[in-house]
């Protein structure tokens, strides 16, 4: 029985240190996610919903480490060499299954979710989401202002649970124009394909990572292997070098991800002001975004290229101040995925 062994050997290592490092990161999660928030006026959220979440998302982690880190250390012992490879395969039907389940099974485990209140504006949404070419799609308002005054609104899911989310907060701060602009560019993740491309390009990603951990792991091994306690990187022993090689690693990939995330925003952002032609309404929402949420509207180059996912906000008013190609009678960029109104 190696495999069930293996299951729970992998498993009860993974869970001890999930603990340990909760425990260490405690402290600094406090204060980043806790502390900090509500010294700039930025959160109303109590201290045991705040309590509650981090032990949600600490045995979120045990679950899902249990479920599923057996199986490199699967392949890494029938296939030595490749095990990189299959491994980062795999996440590409590991993230489809992840994106497919959190709105459904792990978002509501935080916030409720319900459909829009505003019944006129949802209306007005489905007749862009009509015209977008995005058909069945499902708009969802979530009690968000438990938590955060900060205001947001993203698209998730995958095939039967896709849909477009606004944080009531969003819905509240923002005026109707707005709110159709920010859904304009949210659509235009959909009609896009981000979804798919994302997670084929981070697999690609997690690939070259995990050679490049192979590669290093294997000579790190063969020169510090007494110290290590482990001669393999198949010993379950090896989980903390992975995860330190990975963070190593990460710095490299973390900006080539970003970037290409930054690009979808920059387009989903054309795409919404193509759609609603409202320049005005996207540069105000985008103002308002930053109000809100404290935003930095020109953050230090390095923190754009190691940490914004989108846009630096003055960038994002610029680009909605002056993209106006059908006044200029030029060809947009999308007009041909959109639909005549019925
Ligand atoms: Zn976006």
């Amino acid at each position: 029985m190696i495999g069930k062994t293996l299951f729970f050997r992998v498993g009860v290592y993974f869970v001890s240190f999930l603990i340990i490092n909760f425990v260490i990161d405690f402290p600094l999660s406090y204060y980043q996610g806790y502390w900090r928030q509500h010294a700039y006026g930025l959160s109303n959220q109590t201290l045991s919903k705040w309590f509650g979440d981090q032990f949600t998302g600490l045995l979120i982690g045990i679950v899902a480490g249990f479920l599923f880190l057996w199986i490199p250390y699967l392949l890494l012992k029938k296939s030595p060499r490749r095990w990189w490879l299959y491994t980062g395969l795999l996440a590409i039907p590991f993230l489809t299954l992840v994106i497919l389940v959190q709105p459904v099974w792990i978002d509501p485990l935080f916030n409720k979710f319900g459909p829009m209140k505003n019944k006129e504006i949802e209306t007005k949404i489905l007749q862009l989401a009509e015209r977008a070419g995005i058909e069945g799609s499902r708009v969802y308002e979530v009690e968000k202002s438990e938590d955060t005054k900060a205001l947001n609104a993203y698209v998730t899911g995958f095939g039967a649970t896709k849909r477009i989310v606004l944080w009531d907060t969003i819905i509240a701060k923002l005026d109707e124009d707005e709110l159709l602009f920010v859904m304009g560019h949210e659509m235009g993740h959909y009609a896009l394909d981000h979804v798919w491309k994302t997670i084929i390009f981070l697999s690609l990603l997690i690939i070259a990572a995990l050679y490049a951990i192979h590669r290093t792991a294997g000579w790190l091994i063969n020169k510090f292997h007494r110290r290590f306690g482990f001669t393999e990187l198949s010993d379950v022993a090896s989980l903390p070098l992975i995860i330190l090689l990975f963070s190593a690693y990460f710095l490299i990939i973390a900006p080539i991800a970003l970037a290409f995330s930054r690009y979808n925003e920059r387009e989903a952002d054309r795409f919404g002001l193509e759609i609603t032609r409202n320049n005005r309404a996207g540069a105000t929402a985008f103002v308002k975004l930053q109000q809100e949420n404290l935003g930095v509207p020109y953050p230090h180059i390095l923190v754009k290229l190691w940490q914004a996912s989108h846009p630096t906000l003055g960038e994002r008013i610029d680009f909605c101040n002056e993209y106006r190609p059908w006044q200029k009678g030029e060809q947009l960029r999308y007009e041909k995925l959109f639909k005549q109104a019925k």
